[in-house]
């Protein structure tokens, strides 16, 4: 692979809170940073935040903001400042070298400072379903998700015997009419004070060595089916909430070798508290290295001070490049264009991305073009990453190609009439006839590869 001409000043991997946060400050500090996105490893592009529905404890927004809003928000910030992102999974860092390597899908990139906030990802216990009601019942953070209004005055299970499990359990007590802790063994594992304070919780049923085999519902979960450990007997328990709390997986494959991990797989920062790493010129910020606090705003937080320290750390030792701005004050991040579903009176042949079942209609029998709809719901995250790269091939393959999108929840029927299950899901039709289907989010490139496949069999 050849040797890329130029060498970063820095590069962010990791596109969460702690990620964006640390290229927001570098980008101010005229770093130019890069930021590696992530892909399909660890979860998916915009981190934990993009699973959750409702974040209604990161200041600033009152009344609450949709976890993928928040991430898109601080994505536009960034890179309003200029953070140049590289949407590709980081495969390969190399430490022991300087500067520094990094692989990330086929591109070979050399950085003088880096900062990891790779972050964590939530254990699942991988039941049939449970994909189906993720965020639709299933969280794994009851301190964002807990007061939702599907959850208010409904019983509300926890899985875990640790002290998350513990407080969530608690913490929960004020939103669900009542709460079930399902613990594995015959004792929690969290410290005294915690398991106290359960145990003495009038509103909280443990259910000893049970585990969870099976999830029920329609569009959201209803109950959960418990197994007795010792002795195989099954129960179902009505439950409108589940909450897992077993555990989190840091995110730190990647410089396994290379940088001090402790027993579970977090990074350990060289001082307490600081964002240094054991090597110089490499930072951490967020989940990777933060098995206690885990919030958006704590990520964040430490994504600040990893920025801060590794332009510090840059400047002491002479290699900072910084780009000089045109203007002092940057162009305002685009808005993201409003759509409403097309009517008789909106609908237009020619435009290349439109809403909702008339448009969906009109295409599909008038349009000689290939088709592109896409089915999304408000708070699907995975949406919010697919939906820019779709819109972006689509503008790219200039008016040879027209999008719809269908919002599952207000046309519901559409979704049911297309054997839709999930969002997202894109269909791609040419001629009447369905020619390529997916689910979840596929990368800009594999896209436009499907789309000139479909193009150039037309043609
Ligand atoms: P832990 O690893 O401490 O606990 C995970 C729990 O999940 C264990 O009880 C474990 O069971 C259970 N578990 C794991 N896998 C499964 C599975 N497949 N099915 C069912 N149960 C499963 O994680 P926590 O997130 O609770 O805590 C992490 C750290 O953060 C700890 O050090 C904790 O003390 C700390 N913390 C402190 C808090 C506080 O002081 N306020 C609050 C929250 C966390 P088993 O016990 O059988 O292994």
């Amino acid at each position: 692979m050849a040797s890329p001409s130029t060498t970063e000043n820095l590069v962010v991997v990791g596109s969460g809170p702690a990620g964006y946060t640390a290229a927001l400050y570098a980008a101010r500090a005229n770093l130019a940073p890069l930021l590696i996105t992530g892909f399909q490893e660890g979860g998916i592009p915009g981190g934990q935040l993009m699973t959750t529905t409702h974040v209604e404890n990161f200041p600033g927004f009152p009344q609450g903001i949709l976890g993928p809003e928040l991430m898109d928000r601080m994505k536009a910030q960034a890179v309003r400042w200029g953070t140049r992102l590289l949407e590709a999974d980081a495969n390969q860092l190399d430490l022991s070298q300087r500067p520094f390597t990094i692989q990330a899908q086929g591109q070979h990139l050399r950085s003088h400072a880096l900062i990891l906030a790779t972050g964590a990802r939530a254990n699942r216990l991988h039941l049939p379903q449970e994909e189906c009601f993720w965020s639709r019942g299933i969280s794994a953070c009851a301190v964002c998700d807990g007061a939702t209004p599907q959850f208010r005055h409904e019983p509300l299970a926890v899985v875990g015997g640790g002290d998350s499990a513990c407080e969530e359990a608690h913490a929960l007590t004020k939103y669900g009419s009542h709460v079930h802790l399902i613990v594995r063994r015959n004792r929690l594992r969290a410290s005294k004070a915690m398991a106290d304070r359960v145990l003495a919780n009038d509103q909280i049923t443990l259910h000893w060595e049970h585990e969870i085999v099976a999830l029920q519902g329609d569009d959201w979960l209803a109950a959960i089916e418990l197994r007795h450990r010792p002795n195989g007997a099954t129960t179902t328990l009505p439950v409108r909430g589940l909450f897992y709390a077993i555990g989190h997986t840091p995110n730190t494959g990647l410089i396994q070798g290379q940088l001090p991990l402790d027993g579970d797989g977090y990074l350990v920062p060289q001082r307490p508290g600081q964002p240094d790493t054991a090597v110089s010129g490499v930072f951490w910020a967020g989940d990777l290295a933060d098995r206690r606090w885990r919030q958006a705003i704590t990520a964040a937080a430490t994504g600040c001070q990893a920025a801060l320290a590794a332009e510090a750390w840059l400047t002491e030792q002479n290699l900072a490049v910084p780009v000089s701005r045109k203007t002092p004050e940057p162009e305002p991040a685009p808005t993201p264009p409003k759509v409403s579903p097309a009517t008789e009176e909106t609908y237009s042949p020619t435009a290349l991305w439109q809403q909702g079942s008339y448009a969906l209609r009109r295409l599909y029998h008038d349009s000689p073009d290939p088709l592109v709809v896409i089915y999304t719901a408000p708070g699907c995250g995975p949406c919010h990453v697919l939906k820019p790269q779709l819109r972006r091939v689509v503008e790219e393959l200039a008016g040879r190609v027209h999008a719809v999108e269908i919002n599952i929840e207000a046309e519901p029927h559409i979704a049911q009439q297309a054997g839709v299950s999930g969002t997202p899901t894109t269909q791609v039709f040419y001629n009447k006839e369905l020619r390529q289907q997916w689910r979840g989010v596929k990368q800009r490139r594999m896209v436009r590869a499907v789309l000139e496949k479909v193009l150039s069999l037309g043609d």
